[in-house]
């Protein structure tokens, strides 16, 4: 079959309005926001349904043609990036919440829902959908789960997998399979794999997702330290001490310079790194969790302690947080964000190798952090026009990786491998360890037809 003949055949299933062949609109979708890396796909279409998902797959393995599932292209280590001669799967128009069962705290939604369009669905119901990705305004739930999603408090509720109760899945040979959502011991828990695979092992064309009350209470607070480490020394005794906090979040001057700029926060200016602290669960014995949080980053010489008083004040101090990598762009036409996990207690040491590798290379990197999580978000600023300038983003991302496996870390807590890390899945893995994932990825997808090249190209090509 031709390239030709392959659009017609998808037109045919899908109508001519839902597939994109021409040049200039398929530029759109030759990146998602790792943008260091491009590739222009075949075509790119747009299915209603898990059936013409499949009608879509089954036409592209009869072709020979691979395909990629993509939900809002905000993932940042290109897992949607195309692969060569690929046809690109956009689920963004199966938005539909199809159910809302609060006596079973579940929603079943379809992939193309973003994730607050979920939690704003559940306004004054008393629930809301934990994982709560920084990007949640803009990314699907599809996404999220294909990425295993973290966020400020997956510290507390844990990542996208502990939310997903069930899926119904497109495998690569067109077969329409459904896992859960009743939990059964008889079944092996095939949704959990799916979990985080970044969409090699299938395509998810509807989410049963587990619903969480919402907290009794909560208290914010937003703590300056006069360095990165003491505001890293504090998180690691945080941790220490046994509280676990619903989010401990980090931001260093770099970062919060364009908060600054963008969004009027108030930090006083000689701060050098903030932590921002959300507590919550039963009104009782809050405040006291609270005065024991205080007075272990008293420990490390806080400059100012800010109380969030009200709902609004709490939101601005999230709106910064969560906005921050988009306030970026006040610093540089262009960023790559890391994505590496540490142990908590190696915090203070990854923050001073970020900075020495940052001078050894000569970009500038600004920083956030999950940092309750162990989780660093070093972003490098760059201008992709500039060759040398990006070539050296990439070499100083990668140290910044090695250096968290070093550390007893990983690569990624979040993002995914996609691209960008696959070739550090040998350092991180051992053979047998990648084996195992190629045989489970073999099982779900013989032919490779599902984003070939991603996660775990060492193995599979
Ligand atoms: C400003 C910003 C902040 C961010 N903050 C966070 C954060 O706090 N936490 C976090 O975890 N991530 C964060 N991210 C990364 C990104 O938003 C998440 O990875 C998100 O889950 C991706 O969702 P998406 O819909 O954009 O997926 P895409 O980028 O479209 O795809 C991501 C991966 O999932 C696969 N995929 C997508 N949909 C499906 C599907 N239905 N079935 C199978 N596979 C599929 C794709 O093939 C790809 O491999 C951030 C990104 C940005 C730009």
């Amino acid at each position: 079959m031709s390239n030709t003949e392959l659009i017609r055949k998808l037109r045919a299933a899908l109508k001519p309005e839902n597939v994109l062949s021409v040049p200039s609109e398929l530029v759109v979708y030759d990146c998602d926001a790792f943008t260091v890396e491009r590739h222009i796909p075949l075509a790119v279409v747009f299915p209603r349904s898990a059936v013409q998902v499949a009608e879509v797959v089954r036409a592209c393995s009869d072709h020979g043609c691979p395909v990629v599932a993509r939900g809002a292209g905000t993932g940042l280590a290109g897992g949607c990036t195309p692969p060569p001669n690929g046809v690109v799967i956009v689920l963004t128009r199966m938005n539909k919440i199809l159910d809302i069962r609060l006596r079973d705290a579940m929603a079943l939604v379809e992939p193309g829902v973003l994730n607050l369009q979920l939690t704003n669905a559940l306004s004054g119901t008393g629930y809301h959908f934990a994982p709560d990705p920084s990007s949640q305004g803009t990314a699907t739930i599809g996404g999220n789960v294909a990425t295993n999603a973290g966020g400020p408090h997956t510290l507390k509720y844990g990542v996208t997998v502990n939310h997903v109760a069930g899926l119904e899945v497109v495998l690569g040979d067109g077969s329409i399979l459904q896992f859960g959502p009743v939990e059964d011991p008889a079944a092996l828990d095939l949704a959990r794999v799916v979990c985080g695979s970044e969409g090699t092992l299938a395509i998810v064309t509807k989410i049963w997702a587990k619903l969480t009350k919402n907290p009794q209470a909560c208290r914010t607070i937003r703590a300056t330290f006069a360095s990165i480490d003491d505001a890293s020394q504090a998180v690691s005794q945080i941790i220490a001490a046994g509280i676990v906090p619903a989010a401990l979040e980090l931001m260093d001057r770099g970062i919060l310079d364009a908060v600054e700029a963008a969004f009027a926060l108030g930090v006083p200016p000689e701060a050098a790194a903030v932590l921002i602290i959300e507590l919550d669960g039963p009104e009782a014995g809050l405040d006291s969790l609270l005065e024991q949080v205080i007075a272990l980053c008293r420990n490390w010489n806080p400059g100012e302690v800010l109380q969030a008083k009200t709902p609004a004040e709490r939101e601005l101090l999230w709106k910064c947080r969560k906005m921050a990598v988009g306030a970026v762009g006040r610093l540089s036409p262009g960023y790559m964000i890391q994505d590496g996990v540490v142990p908590r207690t190696r915090l203070p040491h990854i923050f001073r190798r970020i900075l020495e590798i940052a001078a050894k290379h000569r970009v500038r990197i600004v920083n956030v952090a999950h940092a309750g999580d162990g989780n660093v978000h070093p972003i490098l600023l760059l201008d992709e026009r500039d060759r040398d300038l990006t070539a050296r983003a990439k070499a100083a991302s990668r140290e910044v990786l090695e250096e968290c496996i070093t550390c007893g870390g990983s690569i990624t807590a979040e993002h995914g491998v996609g691209i960008e890390k696959i070739e550090l899945m040998e350092k991180l893995f051992a053979p047998a360890d990648l084996r195992a994932m190629h045989r489970v990825r073999q099982a779900f997808d013989p032919a490779s037809q599902l984003n070939p090249g991603k996660k775990y190209k060492t193995i599979c090509q």
